[in-house]
């Protein structure tokens, strides 16, 4: 049985060993037993259904809840010559009568369907006559009322138990803490589950955070260093995706906006642009991202902060799925601080609801605040541990400068104190500083003990440390909506120099200036003319079947080509991600840019 899952990844495919769980997942699946997979956006997962559904008699239903990501899916498949289609909404009467007639027809192994469209009464009676060999159902975390991505859709699956008894079941996703696991296995009803838990390790994506202290500055800084890449730049506005947009496109580089309120034309053009064309960088709200399945997204940078561990981990894990290098960073500071905190605890939710919201997002934020490996740290949270120091975050590239803080922590903590925890930020740091402005004087607030006791530290490092006073609980924000600061219960013993605290120096300046990297850079200078080349005929037949390129084959194969420069079918076939099928189609148009490329 394996065996032919194995050719069917070689001849097919054109993979020469399965990844991580794939194997046994694909055996539980051939075997009839349900299944629960796990495992990292770029783990390989649409193999686990795939190849079932091309070993096993009938049709394989694919429940998803994104009509991009279908429709991408089925023109990857239809190039390695499988039989795959899809039912949604997009799709006339005429289309989805001549979906049916194939159906009918044993004409095809994989269906993609929608939940909403899956579940009507008239879509269940037709697949009931079929016989169904595999039911996937991807992003398998929409099932959960406690998770961050919640589909009502999605609740009503189980009865797909009932519905198709018997019939094999594969439950997929890419973020899962252990109740949200378990959610999955008892919504969707699933008999007795094989559960593949893969790592949740990204090792090729470096994860970096920075204090928000300049932010365009620091997003340049970043992006020169990504020339050429294409990558996804998150901000929390739709006004602030679009001006941040035309600025990157004033400093050269391509950026696109996308946010739910551009039409649907714009948006669609916008995101066919990027998945189409090398090197575009969207600018986008978090309506973008779920459904893009292009592998060789470079970098995320978020301006703003995510609302979760969870979110951060779905966004950022659309780096790199290739497995290529690929760069998560991210600017946070005190006002991101201020406005999630505040956003929480005046949200119309339940208490219980919101307690839940409270201790996400305080996950994060004390995520970016930590002084140890970063990667380690990430999947502390998600239950999965790391023996060693990653070597690829940027507390393990370059350690934060950790200086002991209890002494402006205590100047600060007085500062709300005597003015009486009725001031926000801005009018403690002055008076901190000293400022002799109108709100000070008419408060009689130049008269305090405290008033410019911190001139000997600016206005940004105060920032700084009113945000990891805050991180900490040291300080509170007062939930009515005003935004003023109050002592909490650990405010005293730190008073009293009971307690110690280490704070972290958050310094523009000494943020290394990195060398220029350029797309292919990790190639010899003699390979990247001909990656180059390679990449061009690539985006030619690209355009011609109106694909994505990568669908045709991942820069990871073009750049094995470039270093081995295959001189014929055996040669080429040889490499990694040139199946049968593509070699048949594409092998001569590469194999004659390698050979006329000196
Ligand atoms: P996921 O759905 O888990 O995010 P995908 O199924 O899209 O991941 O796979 C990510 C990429 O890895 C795809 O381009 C896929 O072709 C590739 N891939 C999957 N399995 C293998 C394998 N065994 N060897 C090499 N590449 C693989
Ligand atoms: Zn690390």
């Amino acid at each position: 049985m394996t065996a032919s899952a194995l050719k069917i990844l070689n001849e097919v495919f054109g993979y020469h060993e399965f990844r991580g769980d794939q194997e046994s997942v694909i055996s539980a699946a051939l075997e009839g037993r349900d299944t629960l997979v796990l495992q990292p956006t770029g783990g390989g997962k649409s193999i686990c259904y795939q190849i079932p559904a091309i070993l096993l008699d009938g049709v394989t239903l694919v429940v998803s809840p994104l009509i991009a990501l279908m429709q991408d899916q089925v023109a990857a498949l239809k190039l390695l010559d499988i039989d795959a289609a899809y039912l949604n909404s997009t799709l006339s009467v005429f289309e989805q009568g001549e979906v049916y007639r194939r159906l009918t027809g044993g004409e095809i192994k994989l269906l993609y369907v929608a939940p909403e469209r899956l579940l009507q009464a008239e879509t269940v009676a037709r697949l009931q006559k079929l016989s169904i060999s595999l039911i996937a159902i991807d992003e398998a975390h929409c099932v959960s009322q406690w998770g961050h991505d919640f589909r009502e859709d999605y609740l009503s699956l189980g009865r797909l138990a009932e519905l198709f008894p018997g019939v094999p079941r594969m439950a997929l996703t890419a973020t899962a803490t252990a109740d949200v696991r378990e959610e999955i296995v008892a919504q969707l009803q699933l008999n007795d589950p094989a559960r593949f838990v893969a790592r949740f390790d990204r090792p090729n994506i470096r994860y970096e955070v920075q204090a928000k202290l300049d932010p365009k500055r620091q997003l340049l800084r970043f992006l020169s260093e990504h020339r050429g890449a294409a990558g996804i730049v998150y901000c929390m506005s739709r006004k602030k995706t679009e001006s941040t947009a035309e600025w990157l496109h004033k400093e050269g580089f391509i950026a696109l906006p996308y946010h739910a309120g551009l039409d649907a034309v714009t948006r669609a053009d916008h995101q066919h642009q990027f998945v189409n064309n090398d090197g575009v960088i969207i600018v986008a709200t978090i309506a973008f991202g779920m459904g893009i399945d292009k592998p060789d997204v470079r970098f995320v940078a978020h301006l703003d902060l995510p609302k979760s561990m969870e979110s951060y981990y779905q966004e950022t894990g659309r780096a790199g799925r290739d497995g290529e290098p690929a760069f998560a960073w991210l600017v946070y500071g005190l006002q991101d601080v201020l406005r999630l905190r505040q956003m929480v605890d005046s949200s119309p939710s339940s208490d219980a609801r919101k307690q839940n919201e409270r201790r996400k997002l305080d996950a994060l934020l004390g995520w970016c605040e930590v002084t140890e490996c970063r990667r380690r740290s990430l999947l502390a949270y998600f239950g999965d541990e790391l023996a060693d120091d990653c070597g690829n975050c940027d507390i393990c590239l370059s350690p934060p400068d950790v200086f002991d803080g209890t002494e402006v922590a205590q100047k600060l903590i007085s500062a709300v104190y005597r003015t009486g925890q009725r001031f926000g930020a801005v009018h403690v740091i002055d008076v901190l500083l000293g400022k002799e402005n109108e709100k000070v004087r008419q408060h009689g607030h130049d008269r305090l003990s405290v008033f410019g006791i911190g001139k000997d530290l600016d206005q940004k490092q105060w920032r700084s440390i009113l945000r990891q006073l805050v991180v900490v609980g040291l300080l509170k924000v007062d939930s009515e909506g005003y935004g003023a600061l109050q002592l909490s219960e650990s405010s005293r013993p730190l008073l009293r120099g009971e307690t110690h605290l280490p704070l972290r120096r958050d310094l523009l300046a000494k943020q290394k200036v990195r060398a220029t990297k350029r797309q292919g850079a990790d190639l010899a200078d003699e390979d990247i003319a001909l990656f180059d080349a390679l990449r061009d005929v690539r985006k030619k037949l690209a355009d011609e079947l109106d694909v994505p390129p990568y669908v045709i084959f991942h820069d990871a194969t073009l750049k094995q080509m470039a270093v081995d420069k295959p001189k014929n079918d055996g040669a080429l076939i040889a490499i990694s991600g040139v199946g049968q099928t593509k070699l048949e189609r594409y092998g001569s148009a590469f194999l004659e840019v390698i050979s006329a490329t000196p």
